[in-house]
């Protein structure tokens, strides 16, 4: 389909507000040209999108006091509301937008719960990750760039120093990393991630992830469960949502400190874990599934090279590169020239 078709086809369903549309247009354009979803979707996707409204809020809305400053959007689904922060600068508040719709268009209806995570935190970090991976490439497809792969000291996206991400996001870099990595463990492209996360009807994609997952613990005798490893993955994204999101504990996490509250990541799905939380749990927890996913790829014929290249913390990435080339050089080596 062309842009202009798809315009006319959204027009058809609905009459939207002429400076929604072309977002509208803009997503269901990229999405429907991707070779990888299955048609017999996008009219029912159209019609829970075109429910939404997108509203830009400003620092006076009620928004964004709950939210706090550092929030970009939300999806209300019961108002049926995109609010989207209206001093974003330029490429992120069209970004937003997209990630908010991909998130709408992910919802279930039945009970509000967005891709594979259908219960409690389960699956949140590939959900939020794909997101922005998907709003991101809309905007490249749209006006047609293609922003580089940077090397973001983690120091400046709300973690502690001594690492450094891997991304070419604007947003949600760590989680993006992360999803890179996994894709590599895998063995599947970004896209696949896409794909489960719309097939949310009776856990479908989550039992996909699951397969994937399992058959290759298998051939490269990876050490954690699916559960173990989901559960480290979301306990990682839990601390960042409490990095940015308003919280009691917000200021604990962003010194450093452990949150005086004990969180449970997952409840009631059998596997419940929880605590004190920080930044250095999460820190450490990046490291500890590099460096043992890293040596299961290494011991087995896996693809460790490519894996390599997202290793996290600076200290791992300087014992690792006497296995491999490192396309940055870690930071401990530098110290220690310089002594
Ligand atoms: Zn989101």
């Amino acid at each position: 389909m062309t842009r202009e078709e798809v315009r006319e086809w959204i027009s058809k369903q609905k009459e939207v507000a002429k400076e929604d549309l072309e977002y509208f247009v803009n997503y269901f354009y990229v999405l429907i040209n991707s070779k990888w979803l299955e048609e017999d979707h996008f009219d029912e996707w159209l019609k829970q999108a075109l429910e939404y409204k997108i509203f830009l809020y400003d620092e006076n809305d009620e928004v964004y006091k709950r939210l706090g400053p550092d929030c970009k959007g939300l999806r209300d689904s019961k108002k049926k509301r995109i609010y989207i922060r209206k001093d974003l600068p330029d490429p992120l508040l069209e970004m937003t937008i997209y990630h908010e719709m991909h998130h709408a268009i992910q919802t279930n209806p039945e009970n509000d719960e967005v891709g594979i995570n259908q219960k409690s935190n389960f699956g949140r970090l590939i959900m939020e990750a794909q997101t922005q991976y998907f709003a991101e490439k809309i905007y490249e497809e749209i006006h047609e760039m293609h922003f580089e792969e940077r090397e973001i000291p983690s120091e400046q996206l709300r973690m502690l120093p001594g690492g450094t991400i891997l991304s070419k996001l604007h947003n949600y870099e760590m989680y993006d990393a992360i999803l890179t990595k996994l894709s590599i463990l895998l063995g599947v492209d970004k896209e696949f991630f896409i794909n489960i996360n719309f097939q949310y009807q009776d856990d479908i994609g989550m039992k996909k992830l699951r397969e994937k997952y399992e058959e290759r613990k298998k051939k490269y005798h990876f050490p954690y469960k699916f559960e173990e490893f989901m559960f480290y993955l979301d306990c990682i994204y839990c601390i960042d949502l409490l990095a940015y999101k308003e919280n009691p504990d917000k200021e604990n996490i962003l010194n450093g400190k452990k949150t005086k509250e004990k969180y449970q990541i997952y409840e009631g799905i059998g596997y419940d874990i929880g605590g004190n939380l920080s930044l250095g749990l999460q820190f450490n927890y990046l490291d500890d599934l590099d460096r043992k996913y890293f040596m299961c790829l290494y011991d087995y014929n896996g693809p460790f090279e490519e894996f390599g290249r997202y290793l996290f913390k600076s200290s791992t990435r300087a014992l690792c590169s006497q296995l491999i080339n490192l396309p940055y050089p870690a930071v401990e080596e530098q110290d220690a020239g310089q002594k």
